[in-house]
């Protein structure tokens, strides 16, 4: 039986209004993904209240890809902070509003919109409101306002904390990352695998591209990892849980 990493008292887990965020605490806080403006709030009153920090503690923002439920909150964080920002460099057409997401397959789409109905989300706040319009959102070429200062590239280390890999995994969109930490065996795992009804699921929503999906997923495997934050859904631990992740 796996128990709790010493590295998961230092990871808050804020369940945002769509995906999930990770504040990793360390002598100057992480921030992996933000969520909307709303679910930024909610980091900044986490920061605050549960872990007794300074906003401005916040030095980093990482975005493991930049669907809208990850990246629209980062201009009311980096706002608040002053914090960098870190994306994948296949992320700066989207996050520089030059180019859109792809639109889903229709079959892809379908499934997103019947996963969405049988969930009950919470509803946009004011805040979400005023931020529109948003970006991330597939098929429309719609930047954030926020430079981004770090582009990441495969296997680099997160700058200023080398115990954080970055490793890409392409397929749900082309600009996907996980963070890996080899000493703890956790891996937060953006949109490339997510927990879906309780199980690790190689994610079937939206994805772009099956293929360099499943090849993702294999990649990962090469690793050692007892602990997944996935970007949807409650952390999954077990020893070398990757190994039974459903595709
Ligand atoms: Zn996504």
């Amino acid at each position: 039986m796996i128990v709790n990493s010493p590295l998961h008292s230092r990871i808050n887990i804020i369940t945002g209004r769509a995906s999930s965020s990770y504040i990793i605490s360390s002598p100057s806080i992480i921030v992996v993904d933000v969520g909307f403006p709303s679910d930024a709030k909610a980091i900044l009153t986490c920061v605050r209240s549960t872990l007794g920090r300074d906003i401005k503690d916040i030095k980093l923002i990482v975005l493991t890809h930049s669907h809208f439920d990850h990246v629209n909150g980062v201009d009311y964080l980096v706002d608040k902070t002053g914090a960098t920002v870190a994306a994948h460099t296949n992320a700066q057409k989207y996050l520089t509003g030059k180019g859109s997401i792809p639109i889903a397959s229709w079959h892809d789409s379908k499934e997103f919109l019947l996963f969405l109905l049988r969930h009950s989300f919470p509803r946009p706040s004011m805040l979400d409101v005023a931020s529109m319009p948003r970006a991330g959102i597939p098929g429309i070429a719609k930047g954030i306002r926020s430079k981004v200062t770090h582009w990441l590239a495969d296997r680099q280390n997160l700058p200023n904390h080398p115990e954080w890999e970055v490793i890409y995994t392409p397929g749900h969109t082309d600009d996907s990352i996980c963070l890996y930490n080899s000493q703890h065996k956790t891996l937060i795992s953006g949109d490339t695998i997510i927990n879906l009804y309780g199980c690790l699921r190689l994610n079937p929503l939206l994805k772009q591209d099956r293929k360099a999906l499943l090849e993702s997923l294999e990649k990962l495997k090469q690793l050692h990892v007892d602990y997944v934050y996935p970007g949807w859904g409650s952390p999954v631990f077990g020893k070398d849980v990757l190994d039974s992740v459903y595709i």
